[in-house]
């Protein structure tokens, strides 16, 4: 009598037994997995701007226009 675990897939929210022979656990299939990868690199990818250059100077608000 062993109690198996039972985990909902990430992906699809289908239930998933928790078993050594599932490869893909949490996921239900190789698909889910997939395409959990996928998002999870596109997301990994997508790198903020790093910060620095002349962007909202604080010390000169645009004073290129109001010295005249
Ligand atoms: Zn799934």
């Amino acid at each position: 009598m062993s109690k198996v675990r039972t985990v909902k897939c990430p992906q699809c929210g289908a239930s998933v037994q928790w078993l050594p022979e599932n490869r893909f656990r949490p996921f239900c299939s190789e698909r889910c997995k997939q395409i959990d990868l996928g998002a999870w690199a596109s997301e990994n990818y997508r790198v903020p701007a790093p910060s620095g250059g002349e962007v909202g100077d604080p010390e000169h608000p645009g004073d290129s226009s109001t010295q005249d």
